[in-house]
């Protein structure tokens, strides 16, 4: 996170952010790292207030259980962390807290990485601001607005017969484990090209029988993830090298390497055909 935006200015509402509440503020530090509060839980407004954690460049970001629920990047890399707060992985915190409060950080996070990214009009260059009638960022001289998008990515699990799935290692994991094939959907692209596309890429394989599995947000930045399921159709598998660093067939009967911790998608639909294989 640049110390641009450290310095910014509360963008909400301060009344809004003064009041004490129950519910939860996300809190970045350094861009990547999460605040967690006494509970291990997103600390609230009130905890960090007393703690002194310094909140900057608030944002409501959604609501939870009624209560809102905010965004803060504020947190300089130089400052201490006061016990019993603790700085977590966002990854590992999504994966540990509830389906509400994922998606409430989820939003968070993201609404923090696209306002740092617009600091600056892409058209002149100037000062951006956050338009609080329509929560886009206006240029302070041009007027041009940008709002909150998310990039439209693919993931894919492949299947041979009713007992082999093919699961690859990503070279940028940050730990050794085997996952689903995934990518951005690339401009002019269907997301059914977009696996086709990727498959033959990333491991030289071909698909057939494409179904829509479900969808998943993914803040690391600001992902739409649309999960198909596909059949194996023909090739050899050929790990790209680039990417993929390795990939194979699996037999679900056998004890599978490694794979994604639950609450991705990604493992959502390894499971799924686990549970089939049950079935048989
Ligand atoms: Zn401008």
């Amino acid at each position: 996170m640049s110390d641009s935006l450290v310095e910014m200015p509360i963008l909400s509402k301060p009344a809004a952010v003064a009041q004490p509440l129950a519910a939860g503020v996300v809190v970045l530090k350094s861009g990547n790292e999460i605040l967690a509060g006494p509970s291990g839980q997103l600390p609230t407004i009130a905890e960090c207030q007393a703690a002194g954690v310094p909140l900057k460049d608030v944002l409501m970001a959604a609501e939870v259980g009624g209560l809102p629920c905010y965004g803060a990047a504020a947190l300089p890399a130089e400052t201490a962390v006061p016990h019993p707060f603790k700085i977590v992985n966002p990854r590992a915190f999504l994966d540990g807290c509830g389906t509400v409060w994922r998606q409430a950080a989820i939003r968070a996070l993201e609404l923090m990485t696209w306002r740092q990214e617009h600091l600056h009009c892409g058209c002149c260059g100037s000062s951006m601001r956050l338009n609080p009638e329509d929560g886009a960022m206006r240029c302070t001289k041009c007027g041009f607005e940008a709002f909150p998008v998310l990039a439209p990515a693919i993931i894919v699990r492949v299947t041979r017969g009713d007992h082999e799935i093919l699961l690859g290692r990503n070279r940028h994991f940050n730990t050794p484990f085997f996952s689903n094939f995934a990518g951005f959907v690339e401009s002019g692209e269907t997301y059914e090209d977009a696996v086709h596309r990727e498959v033959l890429e990333e491991v030289g394989v071909k698909v057939q029988n494409l179904r829509y599995f479900g969808s998943q947000n993914w803040p690391f930045p600001h992902t739409l993830l649309a999960a198909f399921t596909a059949e194996y159709a023909c090739g050899e598998v050929r790990p790209d090298g680039e990417e993929i660093v390795e990939a194979d067939w699996f037999d679900i009967r056998h004890p599978l390497p490694p794979v994604p911790q639950p609450g991705s998608i990604s493992r959502a639909m390894i499971d799924d055909f686990l549970a089939s294989q049950r079935r048989f």
